[in-house]
């Protein structure tokens, strides 16, 4: 169908006097005696287009005013009556789909928590027309960013016989029936259709390290699937992982590498986005522009493990679990270093060996790993990255002390046995950043079908 985006017919000058066409969905209806105003939207931008239509010159099928409906209108651009932009003074409005009274999307204000009951119609809000296209320009800037800067964007499999991390956080894969009729574990993956046991990998860390050792810089940028049953509103069972690997890199690399492009995403959305973060500062999150900005213009800061773990020491009455030396933060800790203590990003580093994983960098200490967790307000941690253990013998030596097995991992030992390197990374989780950017409160409030324990629907 040729018609113009609303937006171009909004804010395009060039475009006032000419006559135009375009398609939307009716947002409001209001009528009187001798005008009546149509507002559509049709995606391109947050601002909705003014119809005006002369009721003298012009009759107008009823049901293409209704709420929910789809129109294409023939109009005049003309300037806008009241503010900026442009508005249209319609000569022919086409009704394409009608919508009926029982539509649920209605114009008084609803719950969140009720929209997420029709997960297909609540992107015809406001709210969720915000939230994504911020996440549709923070991905677009994620490739930017590490394009520019030169890395490889690598796709690692999303199917995978490696665990990770270990523990049973993975979705396995199977072509077996539920009632397969084997006796033992190995005869039933023996005769899947990998012949071992497969599953959805968890990150693409493993793979990313394959490819840095190689390329030097790459990025991973896709699905990753955790069947953690936290029922939290910062899980998902499935999420969007940005993973950078760099080769030739230690910890402190890594953290001025996610901070960089931490707040050049930040930069990016302030800049593209600035009627939808409008939006999210007055509806969703008091002062959020302001937090933006001053992210992106402040450093964050850094903090030790050991010192986190003191300074919360002294407030433990506070929290539901008290925390000491060797306990992994939970999100109450996260929270209260980040935005009572540091009142800002922070990165945690060099945390105990026992509760990071396996092929973290060991530090001389001999009690901690090359790690960092960055804790943002409001959320808590939104990337984990480290340093990655280059020495074969003490990578060895730590999959040993886990009781993990070398045959699974002769090519991750490679990469340490033919030209090792330094190198690190980290994991950003995309939905966690989009929340960060958007006051979301819920992670499931900016993915189109979440997917959680119970819940996919
Ligand atoms: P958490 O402690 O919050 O469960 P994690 O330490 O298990 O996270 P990592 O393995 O470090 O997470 O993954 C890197 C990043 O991926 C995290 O910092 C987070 O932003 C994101 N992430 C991890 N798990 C999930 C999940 N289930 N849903 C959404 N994002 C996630
Ligand atoms: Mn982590």
């Amino acid at each position: 169908m040729k018609h113009t985006d609303i937006k171009k017919v909004l804010f395009d000058a060039d475009m006032v006097g000419t006559d135009t066409v375009v398609c939307g969905w009716v947002r409001t209806f209001r009528d009187s005696a001798q005008v009546a105003f149509l507002e559509l939207s049709d995606g391109t931008a947050f601002q909705k287009l003014q119809v005006v239509i002369d009721k003298n010159s012009l009759s107008v099928d009823p049901e293409a005013t209704k709420l929910g409906a789809s129109v294409c209108v023939k109009g005049t651009v003309v300037p806008a009556f009241r503010g900026t932009g442009s508005e249209l003074n319609a000569k022919e409005v086409i009704l394409l789909g009608k919508c009926p009274p029982e539509y649920p999307i209605q114009k008084k204000r609803t719950t969140l928590e009720f929209l997420r009951g029709m997960p297909h119609l609540r992107l015809r809000t406001n709210t969720f027309a915000a939230v994504f296209r911020v996440r549709s320009v923070a991905a677009q800037a994620i490739h930017r960013y590490f394009h520019e800067r030169g890395y490889y964007y690598i796709n690692a499999p999303l199917i995978t016989a490696s665990d990770c991390e270990g523990a049973g956080e993975m979705f396995r894969v199977t072509t077996q029936p539920w009632n397969a009729p084997y006796k033992t574990e190995e005869e039933y993956y023996k005769n899947d259709f990998f012949g071992v046991k497969a599953g959805l990998s968890v990150s693409g860390q493993l793979e990313g390290e394959v490819a840095a050792t190689a390329f030097g810089k790459i990025y991973t940028f896709g699905p990753s699937f955790r069947a953690e049953n936290s029922n939290t509103t910062r899980h998902l069972a499935e999420f969007w992982h940005v993973e950078p690997e760099i080769a030739f890199a230690e910890l402190p690399d890594v953290i001025e590498i996610a901070e960089d492009m931490l707040r050049y995403l930040v930069r990016a959305v302030l800049e593209e986005c600035p009627e939808e973060l409008k939006f999210f500062d007055s509806f969703v999150e008091k002062g959020l522009i302001e937090k933006l900005t001053h992210v992106a213009n402040s450093d964050f800061a850094v903090c030790s493990y050991s010192d986190a773990v003191a300074l919360l020491e002294k407030e433990n009455a506070r929290f539901e679990f008290p925390v000491h030396w060797g306990s992994d933060l939970q999100s109450e800790h996260e929270k209260f270093l980040t935005e009572v203590v540091f009142k800002r990003p922070v990165f945690v580093t060099d945390y105990p060996k026992e509760i990071k994983a396996f092929y973290m960098k060991q530090n001389a200490d001999g009690k901690t790993v090359a790690a960092t967790d960055l804790l943002v307000p409001g959320i808590g941690e939104i990337i984990g990255g480290s340093e990655r253990e280059a020495d074969l013998e003490k990578l060895r030596t730590a999959m040993k002390e886990r009781g993990m097995s070398e045959d699974a991992y002769r090519q991750y030992l490679d990469l340490r046995r033919f030209g090792s390197v330094p190198h690190g990374g980290f994991g950003l989780g995309f939905e966690r950043f989009v929340m960060y950017c958007t006051g979301m409160e819920n992670i499931r409030d900016v993915t189109l079908f979440p997917r959680s324990v119970k819940n996919i629907m």
